[in-house]
């Protein structure tokens, strides 16, 4: 099966682009056995992108180096996605000798709730397969993609999709239009696992399958961007604002300045605000900017396609 888009076939570099994430909905159920949470989310890739570069190495090592906003709290080792995700491609394929030099490019928040750690997993396992000339396709780069992280898969389909188990279940979602949306991001991210933790002692977990309001479904598929904007949702928000009691004026001062929608994104702590059309976010960008609310606010539109290989 062939890998989507692969003009650097047979070079000994491989560049791909990928997409941070958008929780359009985020509904948790209760705590399973295992710790985890089952839920169900809609996920849209949003225009912010980082870049994960594989280059061929002879001696079977598999470095990294990186560059862009706030990656010196990120690791190099093992505890790097982009590292994990080629070294489990390796291993999975049974030859230790293959080795790439993986450099990323960061433009996606780290710790953000936005899933640029998983972007990057996601993109260096296409890179390395593409760079390793490893006959995988989207399937099997899915099925990796889920044993590194809940949020890997994802970012390999880009578009919108529908998100149950951990979120690593994905399908795409019908989705009309263009979302235009306005990111405001945090001096400082915020861990999931805390958000999770804080999530549990609130005791705010159903008894009941979760499940993504239909009417948030109906809007995305119709491109009805004002009932879109009314149904955005996500569970996580209220543990998430406990810990960070900022993004209250955040979530405030963006809706009074005009934005039809209003969501912590994922685990937080980048809040996304929806506006009716492009003209209008351009404005909201420029009036959220002048309020100090953000470290630093910038414009996105979704959907996008997710990771694909670049010349
Ligand atoms: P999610 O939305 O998937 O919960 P997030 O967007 O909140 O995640 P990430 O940017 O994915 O957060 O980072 C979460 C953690 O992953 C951070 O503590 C970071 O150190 C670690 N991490 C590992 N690899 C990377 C990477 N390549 N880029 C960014 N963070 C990474």
């Amino acid at each position: 099966m062939r890998l989507p888009d692969d003009p650097a076939a047979g070079g000994r570099a491989v560049r791909v682009r990928v997409p941070g994430k958008i929780n359009l909905a985020l509904r948790i159920g209760p705590r399973r056995p295992d710790g985890y949470h089952d839920l169900a989310t809609v996920f849209q890739a949003v225009s912010l992108f980082d870049e994960v570069e594989a280059r061929a190495l002879d001696d079977g090592r598999v470095t990294v180096s990186m560059s862009g906003a706030e990656v010196k709290s990120v690791g190099r080792g093992l505890d790097n996605l982009a590292v994990r995700a080629a070294c489990l491609l390796r291993e999975r394929w049974g030859d230790s000798s293959l080795g790439a030099a993986l450099s990323i490019r960061k433009a996606i928040p780290v710790a953000g709730g936005m899933a640029g750690g998983s972007a990057d997993g996601a993109a260096a396992l296409l890179a390395c397969a593409r760079l390793w000339d490893l006959p995988l396709g989207q399937p099997e780069l899915l099925e990796l993609a889920g044993e590194l992280g809940s949020d890997v898969p994802f970012p390999l389909l880009g578009g919108c999709a529908y998100g149950v188990g951990r979120g690593e279940q994905v399908v795409p979602a019908l989705a009309r239009g263009t979302c235009h949306w306005v990111l405001a991001l945090a001096p400082s991210g915020l861990s999931t696992a805390r958000v999770f933790s804080r999530f549990d002692d609130r005791g705010d977990a159903p008894e009941s399958t979760p499940a993504v309001p239909a009417a948030l479904m109906k809007a995305l598929a119709g491109g009805d961007a004002a009932t879109l904007g009314r149904h955005l949702v996500n569970d996580l928000e209220a543990a998430a604002l406990d810990l960070a009691p900022g993004l209250r004026r955040a979530l405030d001062t963006g809706r009074a300045l005009g934005a039809i929608g209003a969501v912590v994104s994922g685990s937080g702590p980048t809040v996304a605000f929806l506006a009716a059309d492009a003209r209008r976010a351009d404005r909201l960008a420029v009036a959220i900017s002048s309020e100090g609310i953000a470290q630093r606010v910038c414009r996105a539109q979704g959907p996008v396609p997710g990771a694909r290989i670049v010349t």
